[in-house]
């Protein structure tokens, strides 16, 4: 079969990159390879009852499939170069929000319109923050919510499958280049196409650096990110997420002068475990129906850690503590901040008659074996800031679930356009190490889809 462009993954970065270049011209011919399910077969068995834990199913439906590991996201788009990946570093700021504006526009079209954006904007917090050692970040985020985003991408799927040839289940193996353009191969079959986009995520990861090692790509170690997931009833943090919906909230710690931040944050969300190459590590999402509404909300409180020399792989130390904790727990680890400040193990009667009602059946114990010390002295000195401005944060029952670990995939090299050094192969996405979110990912999909386009 051949293609004017085929694109590895069907994630963000994917899909707006196939929804650009057919919006733009109808005749070229793409071809779209996902490892995972579509959506509507993408289900984690996971249901609390008889599964209560992962078990590391082939093709995880969280991480993988039609809408990539945001599918079952909390479906925020941050609009802002000041986190979610360095996309500005190679198109420029202005273009970067420019194209997460486009995004925005087009989810609203598939199924978004109605939901709120929240914006820093003006803030009262900011000041808060700052008289308290914090600083808050600069964004607008459009809140889809677990729901409405299923809904986007579903109408995405529905109006993308007209003209784009979908290939699911179907793990790409090898990228060979060839005169006219590159072969793609798996399930012992080949693709042939001029122009190859390749989004594979986080989840694709491994996959990557090995493509990049046969095709000789060079690629940067990146950082990786550990910590928790707090979770602590709504109403403490309700006066943030209320105006701001999500805060992202920077402390430098005292001891280590190390940075710990907020990440994820999701009022009235649940905590869910996340499967990253059979690691069980800790996430979270919200509905936005208020009848899915928990009474919780959850964040990340997270270090970022980055190896170079002699030691560099940083995912490698990350996942070394995640596969510790899922050593000792099984999965993910639950503590009470009052136990972890008492240095004494959670148990299951004390979270029962705690305050905090758990969203994720998670195992009772002590963070303490599993994180290293200056990372839990970071977070246990930020939870004691945050209670500043959000009192209640340190309440003994606020639960801790570990660990989360944001794993970033090496940086390849690639130039402004998102081109590698081969012609006419583009590497975008968290796959590529320049993008870490919805927004970002997605906007360098349309990046790419117009610098094809043109020509
Ligand atoms: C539970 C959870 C909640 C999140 N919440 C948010 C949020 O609220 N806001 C936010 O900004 N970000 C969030 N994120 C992160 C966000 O989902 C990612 O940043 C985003 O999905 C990246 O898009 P992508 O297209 O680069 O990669 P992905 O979405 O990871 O998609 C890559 C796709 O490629 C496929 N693939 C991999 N290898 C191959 C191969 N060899 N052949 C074929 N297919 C392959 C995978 O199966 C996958 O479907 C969340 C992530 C998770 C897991």
């Amino acid at each position: 079969m051949k293609y004017d462009v085929i694109i590895i993954g069907a994630g963000p970065g994917g899909i707006y990159a196939a929804y650009e270049l057919t919006k733009k011209n109808e005749k070229l011919k793409i071809a779209v390879f996902e490892a995972g399910h579509p959506l509507e077969k993408r289900k984690c068995p996971i249901d609390g009852e008889k599964i209560k834990s992962c078990i590391s199913c082939p093709s995880c439906s969280i991480m993988s499939g039609f809408g990539g590991a945001g599918a079952f996201s909390d479906g925020k788009y941050n609009i802002t170069n000041d986190f979610g990946g360095t996309l500005y570093q190679y198109i420029g700021k202005e273009k970067a929000t420019e194209l997460m504006q486009y995004v925005d526009e087009i989810n609203m079209q598939f199924g978004g319109e109605g939901t709120r954006i929240y914006s820093t904007a003006g803030t009262k917090f900011s000041k808060i923050c700052m008289q308290n050692k914090l600083k808050l970040l600069n964004a607008s985020v459009r809140h889809l919510g677990t729901d409405i985003n299923y809904v986007v991408l579903e109408n995405l799927y529905g109006s993308l499958k007209e003209s784009v040839d979908f290939y699911f289940d179907w793990p790409i193996e090898h990228i060979i280049k060839t005169e006219k353009g590159y072969l793609v191969s798996g399930k012992e079959q080949q693709f042939e196409a001029k122009q190859c986009i390749v989004s594979v995520g986080r989840i694709g990861s491994k996959w990557m650096e090995k493509i990049c090692e046969e095709m000789e790509i060079p690629t940067k170690s990146n950082r990786v990110d550990i910590g928790v997931r707090v979770e602590l009833p709504a109403v403490i943090f309700s006066h943030l997420t209320d105006e701001l919906y999500e805060s992202k909230i920077v402390y430098r710690t005292e001891k280590f002068e190390d940075c710990v931040r907020t990440f994820c944050m999701n009022p009235n969300g649940a905590v869910v475990n996340e499967n990253t190459n059979g690691i069980v590590t800790v996430n979270g999402h919200s509905y936005e129906d208020p009848k899915k509404h928990t009474e919780n909300t959850n964040f990340a409180l997270l270090v970022a850690k980055h190896f170079s020399e002699p030691f560099k792989d940083s995912n490698g130390y990350g996942e070394s503590i995640a596969r510790l904790s899922n050593m000792l727990g099984g999965g993910v680890i639950v503590q009470r901040f009052g136990d972890l400040v008492r240095g004494r193990r959670s148990n299951a009667t004390r979270i029962l008659e705690g305050m905090v009602r758990p969203t994720l059946a998670a195992t009772p114990g002590d963070l303490s074996l599993v994180l290293p010390k200056r990372i839990l002295d970071g977070i246990i000195e930020m939870i004691y800031a945050l209670d500043k401005i959000a009192p209640g944060t340190a309440n003994d029952d606020t639960l801790l679930y570990g660990v989360e670990v944001k794993f970033y995939n090496m940086e390849v090299e690639v130039n402004e356009n998102l081109e590698s050094r081969h012609k006419g192969l583009y590497i975008i996405g968290d796959g590529s190490g320049v993008t870490h979110s919805l927004s970002h990912a997605s906007a360098s999909g349309v990046h790419v889809a117009r610098k094809i386009l043109e020509g």
